[in-house]
This record gives structure tokens, sequence and C-alpha cells, in this order.
């Protein structure tokens, strides 16, 4: 009865899908928890690969936006958009549709990003003649400078940036900002990575970083021959999400809001690659089974509507469960302390 239910609403909704209003959305979940089981005719390999890591994706992100959601910050809004990144998906024979939140915390999203990026980035990166993998980095700031400060750096690569242009000598490579949050100190670390072409410049924009950054040490500041890997590394994560003792909500919190409407990567001399995930976004799978079908996500895997098979067969591992574990660690922090006993004392003796 209830299986003919979802059918009505799959066969309403194969006219025209509004993945805003879900026929489904006010039907118990858990009624459709009861129904899943696995796909009779499995996709192929890669497809499965792709579509089981995105269920994993979408299992921590849920958790994650739903935690961050709770903190009621400025971006509250946005941490419950992602909650219904690709919540469901639209399958027309061999293509699958969803909708897609395009937030920087959310893994469904950075998964799709970080292909997109390789792809386009990939090859004019590794055709930099003698390409070097450059750390910039200056003191660590607080909560509240953070915005400002990233914005600091960013002015200040972008004068070596057109000093290197006037001398005919421009800067050919990548840029990434990435931020991570100190625990020990309770401030945050954010810095920038660069593949760039030649030993000279990669000395040239570290001399000229130290220079000019206000309390910039020479020391704690990188360069390295680039290889594949570290090409590879450049599209990784922009901040940490699994900290060892738990993630604190509050310093991911800050650092989404520090770097809110500010770009990720900025290329130089080569061509630019968008980092957005449009909204709507679709997939042709070959080799998977050819359905109309409205898929809704519960909990952790999507379940077809009209029939309770399972897309992916995903189900949390246990480092998954670990990580969601954590992001409840600092949920219960008492009131605050003296200043200098409020560092997250607890969880730091513990590592
Ligand atoms: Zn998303």
């Amino acid at each position: 009865m209830i299986a003919q239910r979802y059918a009505t609403g799959v066969n309403n909704a194969n006219k025209e899908v509004n993945f805003l209003s879900s026929p489904v959305v006010s039907s118990p979940l858990d009624t459709l928890a009861q129904l899943r089981k696995p796909l009779q005719n499995q996709p192929s390999q890669q497809a499965k690969k792709t579509l089981y890591k995105r269920a994993k994706a979408k299992y921590i992100s849920n958790n994650l936006a739903l935690k961050l959601k709770d903190l009621r910050s400025d971006l509250e809004r946005s941490y419950f958009r992602t909650f219904g990144c690709a919540s469901t998906l639209e399958q027309k024979g061999e293509k699958i549709t969803g909708m897609y939140c395009n937030n920087r915390w959310c893994l469904v999203c950075n998964r799709i990003r970080t292909a997109k990026l390789i792809k386009g980035y990939m090859q004019p990166l590794s055709e930099l003649n003698d390409p070097y993998f450059v750390t910039l980095t200056t003191p660590n700031v607080g909560e509240d400078e953070l915005r400002d400060h990233i914005k600091y750096m960013t002015r200040t690569f972008t004068k070596i940036k057109d000093m290197h242009r006037k001398a005919k000598q421009p800067i050919k490579g990548l840029r990434k900002t990435e931020c991570t949050h100190s625990k020990q100190r309770n401030n945050y670390n954010p810095h920038f990575h660069i593949i760039v072409e030649g030993k000279q410049t990669a000395q040239a924009i570290i001399s000229q970083w130290v220079n000019r950054i206000e309390g910039a040490n020479i020391e704690a500041q990188d360069m390295r021959p680039a290889d594949e890997n570290s090409i590879y590394e450049l599209f990784k994560y922009f901040t940490k999400i699994q900290y060892k003792g738990g993630t604190n909500l509050k310093a991911l919190d800050t650092i989404f809001q520090a770097m809110r409407g500010l770009r990720t990567f900025q290329p130089m001399g080569i061509k630019k690659v968008s980092e957005d995930v449009e909204e709507i976004h679709s997939e042709i799978y070959e080799e998977i089974e050819k359905r109309e079908a409205l898929w809704l996500w519960c909990e952790d895997d999507w379940i077809d509507t009209a029939t309770g098979e399972t897309l992916t067969g995903h189900s949390p591992t246990e480092a998954a469960k670990e990580i969601v574990k954590g992001f409840d660690a600092y949920k219960h922090k008492k009131p605050p302390r003296p200043p200098e006993l409020s560092l997250n004392t607890k969880f730091y003796i513990k590592n």
C-alpha cells in the first residue's frame, strides 16, 4: 500500500520533477527504511564505486551540516541547504540528476568539485617547466581578525604578482587558500599553497612574502619541487573537518564565515576553472540498470521510493561513524573558564 503511494508520487514526479517540493518528502522516512532491499541488477563497478563514495560523503556531510546548523551562526541557512544536497536523485534511463548545494563544507559537492578542478588544472600544471610547490604562511591569528587577515594575505600576494608582471617575469601556476585551526592555541592558520613555474620564481615569492607580511618568518615558509602527487595534494580539502579528539565545530564555522564569498583557487597565467558545482547536476552512468526512479536519501543510502531498493548498498564504516561521533565532542562544553585555562584542556590531554 505504501509502496503504491510512493509509486504514484514517482509517476507524478516524472512528468516534471521539482526537487524543491519533492512528492515524497512528507512520507515517513522510517517506513521507507523498512522497505529497503539491495538492487537486483547491480551497476558496473565504476558506477557503483562513484555512487558508493558519494553516499559515504553524504552520510558524513549531512551529520556535519546538521551540527553546524545548530550553532545558529550567520551561515545557518547555508548549512541547512547542505542537508538537502543530493537528497533526492532523479534517474531517467542512465542519467541521474540531483540538486547540489555548492557549499565549501559539503563533502558531496567537494568530491564533484575536486574531480572538475583536477580535470581542468592537471594538464596545464603538469606542463609547467620546473614546477615548485610553495607554502606561504603568516603568524596565526584570532577569530576576529581571520577574514581581514586572509584579505590582507591576498592583497599582498597580488602585489607580489604585479611586481613579477611588471618585471616581465609573470608568475605562472595556481594558488590555493587553506585554513586550519590550532586547538592548542585556539587560533587560526590561514596559508597559501602555490604550484609555480621555476625555482627562482619560487624563491623570489618567498623572500618578497617575508618582506611584506608582518611577522612572517622565513623558516615557516616552504618550497619543494612539485610532482604529480603534490599537484593532487593541492586539490584536497581546504580545511580539515576531522581532528583527533573531535571536531571543533565553532572553529570550523569561524573558518567558513571568514572565507564566505572568497575564492579558494586563483590561477596565474593558466586558464581558470570554475570552482562552482552546478545547482542541478546530471551524470550519465553507463552500465547502470536503466529505470525511471526517484531515489530518496534515507540515513545512509538512497532508496528507490517505488520499490525500496537501495542505490549503493552503502552503510557507514566504523571510521565514518567515528568522524560523525567527533562532531559531538565539543557539544557539551562547560561555561567559559578563565582565559588562561580556556584551552580545551580535557580533549587535548586525551591525545
Ligand atoms: Zn553539496
